[in-house]
């Protein structure tokens, strides 16, 4: 079976090279703006949709205009073109389905951070990269690349550094296949409960993460803005967070990995569904993005080995007694299951997850162990 996977890996350049990734950025900034404006005078004026190969056609109009432009690899420079297009696709879309969306805009210098290799002028070689027109920049390799790399997007992070991301079109083989199935229900208590009994307790950087955080923002709004210190103050607000969001990452990786290895069959909630209902309660927006980066990494992890994947809806997945079907209301903050139809007792959270098997097995058509004849 063939998937796509990504691999990131931070740049090591020198100064020069950092420069020049730098300016070719810069360009492509300068292109993706002349583009837009373009496609504005187009539309406001004449009433009139440029395609994108409209657009194409012009590149070399421009190049003419701008030589600056030269530097940079014609296909990078397609895929600016690529890029605005599909903004202005989900601008369109939007605006079809009867939202009311903001005209594509015009991108300053620090809303514009990444350019894209879509399929050749980079090579990597052991542990550097090689580019065209920058030349072999090191990369800081954790973990071997797998596949057959089809694009190489190169990104400015927040705090200065270069980093590179490398989508990968990767052969796996299925695991062997067997009967066991799980239910897994996210919380607040807990970040999971499943239906082996397994809790699996938040991490505590979860919540030390999001105060290191807090902290740091708060002093960074206090600091006059377009000062040196402020500038300093954010470089280290940029760091905590992709602290985080490795950290993150790594956890919700472990977790998955972990689960997908033992069961054939995986019954999870849609996160965006449970964060709809429970939002009133909390907002820890770690847990929010790790809910989700979760499932992300489940269902690409259950595609890769051959798993089946059942997603639920969580609506009264906590309210419902697994055993009986009987719905009770409950608070947020009651944490046990106790049914007073079948006295059936557990804790809300392991209820829950028994629920979410239960339905998750029925959407993917299969009939427990336990109930077969
Ligand atoms: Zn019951």
């Amino acid at each position: 079976m063939i998937v796509k996977k990504s691999f990131q890996f931070r740049l090591k350049p020198t100064k020069k090279q950092a420069r020049a990734l730098e300016e070719q950025l810069g360009e492509c900034r300068w292109l993706y703006n002349e583009l837009l404006s373009q496609r504005k005078l187009a539309f406001e004026d004449l009433d009139l949709s440029l395609t994108k190969y409209q657009q194409l056609m012009f590149l070399s109009e421009l190049k003419l205009e701008r030589p600056s432009l030269n530097q940079v690899h014609s296909q990078v420079l397609q895929n600016v073109v690529d890029r605005l297009d599909k903004s202005f696709q989900g601008f369109f879309r939007r605006f079809k389905a009867g939202e009311n969306p903001g005209f594509p805009r015009f991108r300053g210098i620090h809303r514009y951070n990444s350019f894209c290799y879509p399929q050749s002028g980079f090579v990597v070689e052991g542990r550097e990269l090689k580019l065209s027109r920058i030349g072999r920049i090191r990369i800081k390799m954790h973990r071997e690349i797998e596949g057959e790399i089809k694009t190489c997007t190169l990104r400015k992070n927040a705090s200065g550094e270069w980093d590179v991301s490398f989508s990968c079109i990767v052969d796996t083989k299925p695991l062997p296949v067997n009967e066991k199935s799980v239910g897994i229900d996210v919380g607040i208590q807990h970040f999971a409960v499943l239906t082996d009994g397994q809790e699996i307790a938040n991490p505590r950087f979860f919540q030390k993460g999001e105060k290191d955080l807090a902290k740091a923002q708060k002093k960074l709004s206090k600091l006059q803005k377009g000062t040196p210190k402020r500038r300093k103050q954010g470089k280290i607000v940029a760091k905590i967070h992709e602290r985080i969001r490795n950290r993150r990452k790594d956890f919700c990786h472990k977790v998955a990995k972990k689960i997908v290895d033992q069961y054939q069959y995986i019954c999870i909630e849609d996160v965006n569904i449970k964060k709809m209902i429970e939002k009133s309660h909390f907002a820890k927006s770690i847990l929010d993005v790790s809910w989700n980066q979760f499932r992300q990494f489940q269902t690409y992890k259950a595609a890769e080995a051959g798993r089946k994947l059942g997603v639920v809806s969580p609506a009264y997945t906590s309210q419902t007694c697994s055993r009986c079907k009987y719905r009770q209301q409950k608070k947020l903050s009651e944490r046990e299951h106790c049914c007073s139809e079948c006295g059936y007792k557990a804790t809300r959270d392991f209820n829950a997850a028994q629920n979410i098997l239960a339905l998750g097995l029925d959407g993917l058509g299969v009939i427990p162990r336990s109930l077969r004849l």
